[in-house]
């Protein structure tokens, strides 16, 4: 049986904190390791980060964060209706950022792909981004 919560949330940086620890509690209930509470939340920030700063580049927006549990196995999934990404493969490099001037080290991504099993990223101009991740 699959178990979802769904939470939309207005495009603020308040909400990254509030996005990591709804899912902290979530994940709770499935007897998680310390270690697996702050991967995932770790995760969830740089996702909904991401969501608030180039997605909607700092204007309004909505941001869906969906989590589920089925068979021991977490998803995340953190969706917003922003301005979208051209070329999903490079902007996952590691430094890669369109951020100007060192004001951010373009390792959101790779963060999310080391502290989680599996991160897919579906994105195009002009139709925001959905990032999902299991655990
Ligand atoms: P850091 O996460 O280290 O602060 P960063 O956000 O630039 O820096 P990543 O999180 O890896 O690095 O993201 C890489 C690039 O992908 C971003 O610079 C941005 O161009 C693009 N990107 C990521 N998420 C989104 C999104 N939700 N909407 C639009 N563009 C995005
Ligand atoms: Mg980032």
């Amino acid at each position: 049986k699959r178990e979802v919560v769904t939470i939309k949330m207005d495009s603020v940086s308040e909400n990254e904190e509030f996005a990591r620890v709804a899912v902290a509690v979530f994940l709770s209930r499935m007897n998680p390791t310390l270690e697996e509470i702050e991967d995932v939340k770790t995760a969830v920030s740089e996702a909904v980060t991401n969501a608030v700063i180039h997605g909607y580049q700092g204007g309004e927006g909505t941001i869906t964060l969906e989590v589920s549990v089925e068979e021991d196995v977490l998803t995340v999934l953190v969706q917003d209706e922003g301005v979208g990404i051209r070329d999903v493969a490079k902007a996952m490099e590691p430094m890669y950022t369109t951020a100007p001037d060192g004001e951010r080290s373009g390792m959101g991504f790779s963060f999310m792909e080391a502290f989680m099993d599996q991160v897919e990223v579906v994105s195009a101009p002009g139709s925001g981004t959905t990032v999902t991740m299991r655990k």
